[in-house]
């Protein structure tokens, strides 16, 4: 890739990660190496690297293969002439440990070369992306919103005989999806090393597909997925609307099925609810274990942050923090779990830096942004989704023309949620609402203010709805 090329993937990534971001994290990235799917930044501190490598590195990678550059992996190492004589970079390092990619096999590290000639040994072509070290069970906090997600994830990871198949684990953003995923593959690794186990996202698996039809290698695309004891495919929602990429996927699920070999899949919702996914692929996922990662709690979040402070404290003794700062974050950070855990790396890093102890005033200042991004979070999907589930009908009946009650009240409530608890304009929310005129939101709106007045179960839910919501 030239240079020009990744200014205009920097074009790009101005508009995905808005101009803020860009300027603070993107701009400085120096492109420093690019070869066999491999590429390589310098970064001028380790938290710089970990920052973007958490918050923006599947922007990037995605934003490079979108233009043509096929890229599986980023690298952030820090530049030679950031490493003044005082060690600046490396003081930020000592607190904050980088990202270690293990292999997911052998050669996972490795892009799968093809040499058509040779004997196929699978170190060589197991196509896989890297698994993150620090994803493994024993870092996984457990609690209400995913006992069931990591119990199912725990069975698949024993390796006995397939009960279910697939394991389809579900949930928004940064809920620890991919997280279960890499920790099935590290377990399987330890219990059974014989296993030949795949784990990549369903954007690899595309990008893969595309790569062997341009090169004339689908007979070895196929041959090489359908030979694998176990395959995870992360995000695959990402596939919807992809033709050929769904084929394709669909023959190699049903292959393997019918050899009995488990799969796992993720996805940021339902089997039902992905738009564009083939009905046969709906169903054939649906055939197995379903569970769904819900939002985090309170005592979820505590949890985690209490983990990392306990795995931060056991290899830096000098770390203090003040009481009220785990829970004051756990309190007011509630998007998603990826953001609570940046939040805390941002503060060590500010921390050691300044030499200071971590106290809520300096929580408070370090993270202003995070915090007031999270003040906002509420967003009409995840109302909808909310009330869809309290009323058991599906989210898609939400945006869908049903005019049945059991349907279309729900729907009302979550209008009038939506007026309440978001910002947005009548209009906005008939958009959201599968292009409804906003007269009809108004006329939702109303009925369910009129209701409420008169019915004391309807006032029970919505108080209930409102609390949760807002957690
Ligand atoms: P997803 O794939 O669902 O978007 P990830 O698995 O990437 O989310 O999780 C985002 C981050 O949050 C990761 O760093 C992960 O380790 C962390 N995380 C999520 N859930 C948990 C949990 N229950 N315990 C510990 N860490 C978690
Ligand atoms: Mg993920």
């Amino acid at each position: 890739m030239t240079n020009e090329t990744w200014g205009l993937v920097r074009e790009e990534l101005i508009k995905r990660v808005g101009r803020n971001n860009y300027v603070t994290w993107i701009e400085p990235l120096k492109l420093s190496h690019l070869n066999g799917g491999v590429a390589r930044f310098e970064v001028p501190t380790t938290f710089f690297g970990d920052w973007v490598s958490r918050n923006f590195a599947d922007h990037i990678r995605s934003q490079l293969n979108t233009s043509g550059v096929a890229v599986d992996r980023l690298e952030f190492a820090v530049s030679q002439s950031a490493r003044g004589p005082r060690g600046v970079a490396k003081s930020t390092a000592t607190v904050v440990p980088a990202p270690v990619p293990v292999a997911a096999s052998a050669s996972a590290a490795k892009p799968a070369t093809r040499a058509a000639a040779k004997p196929r040994s699978e170190s060589e072509e197991m196509p896989g992306a890297p698994l993150d070290a620090r994803f493994t069970f024993d870092s996984f906090v457990v609690g209400k919103p995913n006992e069931l997600a990591h119990a199912a994830a725990r069975r698949v990871a024993e390796g006995g005989p397939v009960t279910f198949n697939p394991l389809f684990l579900y949930g928004g953003v940064g809920l620890g999806k991919t997280h279960l995923m890499h920790a099935i593959a590290h377990e399987l690794q330890t219990r059974q090393p014989h296993l030949r186990v795949l784990y990549l996202s369903a954007e690899q698996f595309m990008y893969r597909f595309v790569q062997a039809l341009r090169e004339r290698q689908v007979m070895d695309f196929k041959e090489i997925f359908r030979s694998v004891d176990v395959l995870m495919v992360d995000d695959v929602q990402f596939i919807a609307g992809k033709d050929s990429t769904q084929e394709e996927f669909f023959h190699t699920f049903n292959a393997l099925v019918d050899q009995n070999k488990q799969i796992v899949i993720s996805a940021d919702r339902a089997p039902g609810e992905i738009k564009d996914l083939e009905e046969r692929i709906k169903s054939r996922l649906q055939c197995g274990l379903v569970v769904d990662l819900h939002p985090t709690d309170y005592e979820l979040r505590l949890g985690i942050l209490q983990q990392k402070v306990e795995l931060y404290r056991q290899q830096y003794s000098g770390l203090v923090i003040a009481d009220g700062v785990l829970e004051f974050l756990a309190h007011r950070i509630t998007t998603n779990v990826r953001v609570l855990e940046g939040a805390l790396t941002r503060l060590f890093a500010f921390a050691s830096l300044v030499g200071r102890e971590i106290s809520l005033e300096l929580a408070q200042d370090c993270l202003a942004d995070i915090l007031r991004a999270s003040d906002r979070k509420l967003t009409i999907e995840e109302i909808q989704r909310k009330v869809a589930e309290h009323y058991n009908i599906r989210l898609s009946d939400m945006i869908g023309p049903k005019r049945v009650r059991t349907i279309a009240r729900p729907r009302q409530i979550a209008m009038y949620l939506a007026k309440q608890l978001t910002p947005r304009s009548l209009p906005e929310i008939g958009r959201r609402f599968g292009g409804r005129d906003h007269t009809t939101i108004m006329h939702g709106v109303r009925k369910i203010e009129e209701l409420m007045a008169t019915d004391s179960q309807m006032s029970d839910d919505l108080q209930m709805l409102r609390r949760q919501l807002q957690g």
